[in-house]
């Protein structure tokens, strides 16, 4: 399949991990939006929220959650950003689903 993300994920593409388990992977983004920023993906290919499955509950709320967890490693207590762009009109460019962590710094509202 020719996709980027399963790309990194194997590592065929080289990234910058900062967490590893055998469902999720997270990586920095190689255009920061903010001091911190990276992206948490699932091993499994799923190309969008729009494209999720019943059965994938508990995947979605995992990653939330390692993203909530690195975040914490990374001593965003002051707040951060989730963001998973959806589809052409979401803004998204990486058909595989992604979460976007964005943090150190504060983020305005609307994002635009
Ligand atoms: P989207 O616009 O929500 O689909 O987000 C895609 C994100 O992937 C963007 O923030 C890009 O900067 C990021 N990105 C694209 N290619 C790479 C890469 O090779 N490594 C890391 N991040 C990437």
């Amino acid at each position: 399949m020719d996709c980027l993300f399963c790309k990194i994920i194997e590592g065929t593409i080289p990234s910058k991990a900062v967490y590893s388990d055998d469902r999720a992977y997270a990586f920095s983004d190689i255009n920061p939006q903010a001091p911190v920023h990276f992206l948490v993906v699932p091993r499994e290919h799923i190309k969008s929220t729009a494209e999720a499955a019943e059965d994938h509950a508990e995947l979605l709320g995992y990653l939330l959650l390692t993203g909530a967890k690195i975040a914490r490693e990374k001593g965003l207590a002051k707040g951060y950003r989730v963001v998973i762009n959806t589809g052409p009109d979401g803004g998204q460019t990486v058909d595989h689903l992604h979460v976007h962590i964005l943090g150190g710094r504060h983020c305005t509202w609307p994002p635009g």
